[in-house]
């Protein structure tokens, strides 16, 4: 299609897809069928969960050396910190670094409720500065960003200022959590460019299929959704194929706008579903 949106040049943009290690068997033929089919959108990468919904790291390993492997495209795990001893960290780099593994979401990640131990590591940017002092440039480290604010951070000057902490500790590059607000992420990536900072920051991209929750999840990680957008989910109750269609109209319409203002890429939080992740990426041009 000749009108869609030709100045979006795909080799240029960083697009990625995030899965989550399955836990059945069932689960891992499902991901792989997924991945097949979204590899042939040659993303720049693969991104597999750790310790989310209570997954191991056998769980990320086993997920991200298959993929690597059988996708040939590259696979990065999330690695976090908190509650981790530097000894242990370091073993799973060697892990990773053995296994051919080059590309790492670096993370602080969350205590259990009740958990007191920190560990060793209290914030992602200890995590990106140990990686580093470690590995030297063997990894390609990814990080967190949260255009609406982490949800424990006081303001969201203060949080800016820590993600400065974690791009300065040697981040190559940053993907956001969702947001629903184009402007957020604009306001969020300007001031980190006051402060000097060149790495990327590309969009988290969070389809919406589901509204209780979403909003149930969006509370807990600090994501807006605006309110003529709860209102509008709100109507369609229990429809869940109208939530699909308008979700998936709005999303692509999020992502068409952001990469005409000039996002660096999208990277698609899957939920290991090919949909609604390929109907998105056709709707905004993207496909050859
Ligand atoms: P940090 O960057 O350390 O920030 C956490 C909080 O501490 C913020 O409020 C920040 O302002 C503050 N802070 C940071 N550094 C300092 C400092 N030096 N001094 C004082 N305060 C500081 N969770 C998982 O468990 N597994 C995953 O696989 C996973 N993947 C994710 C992928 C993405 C793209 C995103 C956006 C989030 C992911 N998370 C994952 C969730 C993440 O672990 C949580 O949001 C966690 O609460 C914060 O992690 P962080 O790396 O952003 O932390």
């Amino acid at each position: 299609d000749d009108h869609q949106h030709d100045h979006v040049n795909h080799d240029d943009l960083i697009f990625s897809f995030e899965f989550f290690p399955p836990k059945t068997d069932k689960g891992a033929e499902n991901l792989r069928a997924v991945r097949n089919e979204l590899a042939a959108l040659n993303p720049r990468f693969f991104s597999v969960t750790y310790g989310a919904g209570g997954s191991t790291q056998a769980n990320t390993l086993n997920t991200v050396l298959e993929i690597q492997r059988d996708s040939g495209i590259e696979a990065a795990p999330h690695l976090s910190c908190v509650g981790s001893s530097a000894e242990q960290i370091r073993e799973i780099l060697d892990t990773y670094r053995n296994n051919g593994i080059k590309h790492i979401v670096a993370l602080r990640g969350d205590l259990p409720s009740g958990s007191r131990d920190l560990g060793q590591f209290r914030y992602a940017n200890e995590l990106v500065e140990f990686i580093r002092k470690e590995t030297g440039d063997h990894f390609n480290i990814e990080v967190a960003a949260y255009p609406e604010m982490h949800p424990q951070a006081p303001n969201l000057k203060v949080d800016i200022d820590n993600f400065v902490r974690k791009v300065n500790a040697g981040a190559n590059s940053a993907i956001t959590q969702y947001f629903f607000n184009a402007d957020a992420y604009w306001h969020f990536v300007d001031e980190c460019v006051k402060k000097g900072v060149e790495i990327p920051i590309v969009p988290g991209i969070m389809p919406i299929t589901n509204y209780s929750q979403l909003a149930r999840f969006s509370d807990m990680c600090g994501a807006e959704i605006p309110r003529w957008l709860r209102k509008q989910l709100e109507t369609y109750a229990d429809d869940v194929e109208s939530i699909a269609k308008f979700g998936e109209e709005f999303i692509s319409l999020l992502c068409e706008n952001l990469l005409e203002t000039g996002a660096p890429g999208l990277h698609f939080y899957t939920m290991n579903r090919v949909e609604p992740t390929m109907s998105i990426w056709k709707n905004i041009g993207l496909a050859d």
